[in-house]
């Protein structure tokens, strides 16, 4: 049995990173007086400086340190530097790159993470692994821990640009599909589901989807989207594993990273919300629920919005079993000719 850890506390309040110390301090007692540090980048910096000394003045004994590459590496590096001067609580401020950073090197050097995330653009905030660059340039996943606590500013991720927090959300809705794969996994290889697990997981899914706040910069949106994501995230750490969180639409936006990454971009949370549309229509279920939830919070899927043409469209599908082929989902039985997927193209093309 996979053995989890959960999060000290979870605090989504307005102006709470002035009190980072306070309520941390029932759980790690005299934290304000350990060594810190506290991690971002140049930008979050020039964006937050006022954040930033604030933090600064509630741990006395702490430094900056200033994230260049999201690199292995530079992770493993920070790791070092941690356990030769002692630190005991790591910080990390900012989006994915600068939190899986913080994370992995907070977990190899065993300090304590506290993770205050900027944005919300997916359930990493959260989550029990980090993706971070190797040599060749490839991103890979990293296993290690959740963070020791989430602490939420309401007001700074109102803040965020808009984009960012439609892909926390587009993340959240991806589960419609990626569960389904769970379950058709289980059923053609005996591999077992972790009930629990599962309905963390349908739950951060159930509240995105039937929440009737669908103005993402409110401050209630705010909280719910953040529960949403970490209960992705702590789903992943209870089953031990991303199966709660990641199927075929997972698998078409790894492809479109390790095969196109040099002609488009998209944004983790859009390339997967866009994928479930394809997963659902191969999963043959309800595609008119989660069209209703796409178009409900205006997520932009449309591929060719992301410069994504037909013909990448179907080799990007043709490949995605290639990224993980150890793991079952409905790619395994899909049709995948490029008849198939064309039409599911201009579908797509024409709805979003
Ligand atoms: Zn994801």
């Amino acid at each position: 049995m996979n053995r989890f850890r959960l999060p000290y506390h979870l605090l989504v309040a307005e102006g709470i990173f002035t009190r980072v110390n306070e309520v941390m301090s029932d759980c790690v007692p005299g934290i304000g007086r350990k060594k810190a540090i506290i991690v971002t980048d140049r930008t979050l910096q020039g964006l937050f400086g006022d954040t930033l000394s604030d933090l600064r003045q509630d741990f006395h004994n702490s430094e900056l340190y200033l994230v260049e590459e999201g690199t292995f590496d530079q992770a493993v590096d920070l790791a070092k530097y941690i356990c030769m001067h002692d630190i005991a609580v790591v910080i990390g401020f900012g989006g994915g790159m600068v939190l899986d950073l913080a994370k992995y090197a907070a977990f190899v050097s065993k300090a304590v993470f506290l993770c205050l995330p900027t944005t919300l653009s997916n359930d990493s905030l959260a989550s029990p692994v980090a993706v971070l660059g190797t040599e060749g340039q490839k991103r890979k996943t990293f296993q290690c821990t959740i963070p020791s606590s989430i602490i939420v500013d309401v007001n700074l991720i109102m803040g965020a640009p808009e984009g960012q927090l439609l892909a926390g959300v587009g993340d959240t809705i991806s589960k419609y599909t990626a569960l389904n794969d769970w379950k058709l996994d289980a059923a053609a290889t005996g591999n077992s589901i972790d009930d629990f697990a599962y309905m963390i997981s349908k739950m951060a899914f159930n509240s995105i989807c039937y929440n009737e706040e669908k103005s993402i910069k409110s401050k209630s949106f705010i909280k719910v989207l953040t529960q949403a994501l970490v209960m992705g995230g702590l789903a992943m750490e209870i089953a031990g594993n991303s199966r709660p969180s990641s199927g075929a639409e997972h698998l078409f936006c790894h492809s479109l990273e390790e095969n196109f990454a040099d002609q488009v971009y998209v944004p983790h949370g859009i390339a997967v919300a866009m994928g479930s549309v394809p997963a659902c229509i191969f999963q043959k279920r309800n595609i008119g629920k989660l069209k209703r939830l796409l178009h409900e919070y205006a997520l932009p899927v449309k591929p060719s919005q992301w410069k994504i043409t037909e013909d990448m469209f179907v080799e990007a599908w043709q490949l995605a079993k290639k990224t993980r082929p150890d793991r079952y989902t409905i790619l395994d039985t899909a049709d995948l000719s490029r008849t198939a997927l064309c039409e599911i193209y201009s579908e797509m093309e024409q709805e979003f």
